[in-house]
This record gives C-alpha cells, sequence and structure tokens, in this order.
C-alpha cells in the first residue's frame, strides 16, 4: 500500500446516518465534538461542520488522560476530557448549562467510532446507559438521556470521514476503524517509526532497546515477551501487541501529530 492511497471502506450505514443526523440537527441546540486528545485532528471528521453550522458547538479533547499534553496548544475552545478526571466531567456539564441559559436544551454528541461517545455519556449521567465498547464498528442507534431535567443527550453512532486516505494512520491506530482494514505491517511499521522517533524513551521504558530495523525489535519483542507461536517471518503478534500497547495507554501518554505541527 503507498501512502496517500485511498482506502475503500466506508460501511454503507454510515450514509444512513449522516443523513439522519442532518434531519435531527434541526431540533438540537448545541453540539458536542468529540476528537480523540492524541490526534485531535486526525480523528475529526469535517462531516460534522455541515451540520454544526450555527448551533453552539463544544468541542471536546476526549481522553485526555492519555495524551502528551506537553504537545497539544490549548485555546478557550478546548476542552480537555477525561472519564478518569471527574473534575473535567463537572466542567464539562457546568459548560452545557451555561449555554442551556435555564431552558431545557438538547445536546447531540458526535464523532468518530471509539472516540468515547457513550463512555462520556454514562460519566455525565454518572451510571452506565449506554454500552461501551472497545471494537469499532459496533452499531446502535439514537437515544435521548435525561441530565437532571436540565438537558437532554442524544447519543449517536460514530461517523467516520468518507474518504480516508493512508498517508494518515491516526484513525486506525486509536481504533476508529475495523481492524484488518489496513493491513498490520503497514500500521505497525508506520506506528513504530513515529514512536521511536518522537517517543524513543517511552518506547525503550516497555520494550528495552530499539534494534536497527523494525523488524529485529519486533523479534526481539517477542523474544522478551515469550511470544512461542509467532513463526511469521514478520512478528506479527509483537506488532499487535505493539499497537494495543499505543492504543489503550501502555505505552505512555502520547500526541501522534507532532510529525503535523
Ligand atoms: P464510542 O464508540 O465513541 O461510544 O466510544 P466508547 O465510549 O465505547 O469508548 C471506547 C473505548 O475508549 C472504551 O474502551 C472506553 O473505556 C475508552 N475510553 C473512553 N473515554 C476514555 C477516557 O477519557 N480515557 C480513557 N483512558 N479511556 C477512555
Amino acid at each position: 500500500m503507498k501512502t496517500g492511497d485511498i482506502i475503500n471502506w466506508y460501511p454503507g450505514h454510515m450514509k444512513k446516518i449522516s443523513n439522519k443526523l442532518l434531519e435531527i440537527v434541526k431540533q438540537i441546540d448545541i453540539i458536542i465534538e468529540l476528537v480523540d486528545a492524541r490526534a485531535p485532528n486526525s480523528t475529526r471528521n469535517l462531516f460534522f461542520k455541515k451540520i454544526i453550522k450555527n448551533k453552539i458547538h463544544i468541542l471536546v479533547y476526549m481522553k485526555s488522560d492519555l495524551a502528551d499534553l506537553s504537545k497539544i496548544k490549548i485555546s478557550n475552545n478546548i476542552n480537555l476530557v477525561s472519564i478518569k478526571k471527574k473534575k473535567s466531567i463537572d466542567n464539562l456539564v457546568n459548560k452545557i448549562i451555561h449555554f442551556s441559559k435555564n431552558k431545557i436544551t438538547k445536546v447531540l454528541i458526535v464523532g468518530i467510532p471509539n472516540v468515547g461517545k457513550s463512555s462520556l455519556i454514562n460519566s455525565i449521567l454518572n451510571k452506565k446507559v449506554v454500552k461501551s465498547f472497545n471494537k469499532p464498528g459496533v452499531t446502535r442507534g439514537f437515544q435521548w438521556l435525561n441530565f437532571n431535567n436540565k438537558f437532554y443527550l442524544l447519543d449517536t453512532p460514530g461517523v467516520l470521514p468518507i474518504k480516508y486516505s493512508n498517508s494518515n494512520y491516526n484513525i486506525a491506530i486509536l481504533n476508529g476503524i475495523k481492524e484488518k482494514l489496513i493491513p498490520v505491517i503497514d500500521l505497525s511499521e508506520y506506528a513504530y517509526s513515529y514512536i521511536t522517533n518522537y517517543y524513543p524513551d517511552l518506547y525503550k521504558k516497555r520494550y528495552k532497546e530499539i534494534k536497527n530495523n523494525s523488524n529485529d525489535s519486533f523479534k526481539y519483542i517477542s523474544e522478551i515477551r515469550g511470544i512461542k507461536n509467532d513463526k511469521s517471518l514478520n512478528f506479527e503478534s509483537s506488532r499487535i501487541i505493539f499497537l494495543n500497547d499505543i492504543k489503550n495507554g501502555k505505552l505512555g501518554k502520547l500526541f501522534l501529530e507532532i510529525n503535523q505541527l
């Protein structure tokens, strides 16, 4: 796969969801748009611009507990939020109430799959009302949820950008698209080169050494992790471990767009 190739992946049901969003937005007052704090540009779907238009817009950098905040340019319109930091949830609720101006408000939550929409809603409502899955592509419907009779939240299924270019692997790394759409080798090569370049210390802290080339490094991970069944030439199991460690924050706090700054 060459960098810049357009991958044909857009699932049919997302077109339907986009149309439904365009319809529903007519009755909405506030739109909360979620992006992943570790890659805020790559995980932003420009389609949402169409529905935001003249609505009150709150941009949330979600999963901020996993992000290298030193690399994020914080400004007034960026809200760093994490389900692990109650204060960040309270701040967001206060912002919604502030914008609601004492009338019952309808709030739409949008974002790509797996960015944390249902987790955010559950944290705001302080109970598990929406199922959260760590897998992209799990479809769900639209549902209204009432917060103390102050505002209503509408959870929506994730929508990915229509065109996905592999010049930007970050959505895949952060698990916004189904595994296997991009070969593990391609994705892990990209991630390896990025992490060893920008976060060599975090890499060494977790996997001890950076070898001369990626294959040797993945071979080494295989050895230190005692992976006995990895007979493939490319050490696919180690590559998957590496990708999962990035996604789940095991490698440390990251920012994946330093090369775009
Ligand atoms: P959705 O598809 O946008 O609704 O995403 P989910 O709410 O299902 O979240 C996807 C995964 O990200 C789940 O495993 C969540 O536990 C995890 N997650 C969501 N928000 C946060 C956060 O603020 N911090 C961390 N560390 N994990 C989060």
